[in-house]
């Protein structure tokens, strides 16, 4: 099974070694550096809370649970330094309605302990926040240094027989009546292909556009900040404060995301003046006072309409698409799934209310089956 791979961010890059390592031949091709799109200005974050708390369909949910061991096992399989248990302390102010968020994520299986007083103290003594503050502390949460991923997913799915192509971008999906056979690229080369993966992030719609296909989905920009190299002060969990939240970042100290409002399922206010949003955290985090950032970048969310896409389409052999936001946590199981789905043949379930078909037309499930 010869299969492209187009995108080499967190989830390209996770699907392409998944599929290598399970014996497909891959090409895994970016116009540019791999892991320096959306995956390389991501705040990277893994946590349960208050995700669990947000409704979602049951088979989401598993497969939310399931998380955690998934980047268990990778880490184990690739090794390298990218993953951190840090923990997180979640302040009930990040949180609508905390103690009824408290009790749904515990219900759904989060594994949480609110604290205040001395206790937190202990935890994170950096910390400076008004007598009385709770937080959830989630100890089994922490975040990814997504390029660190990508690379180390790299070296290993090379080492697997896996081709890495960049600084040519695919440029047209080759079609031959209702089968995609294959890829452009701008250095005018074409490569054949059993299956071809729409791993492009937030360039997903002109490469669905290629082949002929819409892909509706909001870009949702984020800012991401970056300061503190060097201090000594500066706490070891990600913290998720009122409208900001930071992690430690093993080159610049810390990365903070500025949200401006509280933490839910949409993505609304984003901050953009980095100066300003650095001295709001430092009311909470001193050592950060009077810093500016070192660097700062704007993330594009590709967040598709209805959730993550992630299959094929019924009229169209040859095609898989894999978008989703909150890419860097779901990327491994998006590539588990999305191989055993290539490779094997299997229809996930799971999958079922995430494929690009629901754009298309109002059928079922199973009406869907048996066009294919
Ligand atoms: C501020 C911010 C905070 C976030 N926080 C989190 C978080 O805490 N946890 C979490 O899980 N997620 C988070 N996300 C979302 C997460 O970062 C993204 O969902 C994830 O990075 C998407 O990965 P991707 O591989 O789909 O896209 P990308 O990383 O953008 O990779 C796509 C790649 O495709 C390549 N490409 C595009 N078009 C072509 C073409 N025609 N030919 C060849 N190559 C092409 C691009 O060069 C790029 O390298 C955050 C995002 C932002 C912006």
């Amino acid at each position: 099974m010869r299969v492209v791979v187009i995108g080499a961010g967190a989830i390209g890059t996770n699907i392409a070694y998944r599929l290598a390592v399970s014996g497909a031949e891959v090409v895994l091709i970016d116009g540019h550096a791999p892991g320096l799109g959306t995956s390389g200005a991501s705040f990277s974050w893994l946590s349960s809370f208050p995700q669990l708390a947000w409704p979602e369909p049951q088979g989401r949910r598993s497969l939310r649970l399931s998380v955690n061991a998934h980047f268990d096992r990778l880490a184990e399989e690739l090794g390298g330094d990218w993953l951190d248990w840090c923990g997180t302390l979640t302040m009930e102010s990040a949180v609508p309605d905390f103690d009824a968020a408290v009790a749904a994520a515990r219900a759904a299986g989060a594994q949480l302990e609110v604290m205040g007083g001395a206790d937190l103290a202990a935890v994170a003594p950096q910390l400076r926040l008004p007598e009385g503050t709770r937080v959830a502390f989630e100890l089994r949460s922490g975040w990814v240094d997504a390029p660190a991923m990508t690379e180390q997913l790299i070296r290993v799915f090379r080492l697997s027989g896996g081709v890495l192509r960049i600084g040519s971008e695919v440029t047209g999906i080759c079609r031959s009546g209702a089968r995609v056979t294959g890829v452009l690229l701008a250095d005018g080369s074409r490569l054949e292909a059993d299956t071809v993966v729409n791993a492009g992030g937030a360039f997903a719609t002109h490469i669905a556009a290629m082949a002929g296909l819409a892909l509706p989905m909001e870009l949702v920009p984020g800012m991401m900040i970056y300061a503190g190299a060097g201090c000594a002060d500066l706490p070891r969990q990600v913290i998720n404060g009122a409208g900001w939240m930071i992690r430690p970042d093993r080159r610049e100290g810390t990365a903070i995301h500025w949200r401006g409002e509280a933490l839910t399922a949409v993505h609304g206010k984003n901050g953009n003046h980095g100066v300003a949003m650095l001295a709001d955290v430092a009311r909470a985090l001193p050592a950060l006072a009077g810093l500016t950032p070192s660097r700062q970048r704007i993330g594009i969310r590709a967040m598709p309409f209805g959730g993550p896409v992630i299959g094929a389409l019924p009229w169209l052999a040859g095609y898989y698409c894999a978008v989703s936001h909150g890419g860097i946590g779901w990327a491994p199981i998006w590539a588990e799934l999305a191989t055993r789905e290539i490779l094997d043949g299997e229809t996930v379930p799971e999958l079922a209310a995430l494929r690009p078909a629901r754009f298309y037309y109002d059928l079922s499930e199973d009406e869907l089956s048996a066009a294919r």
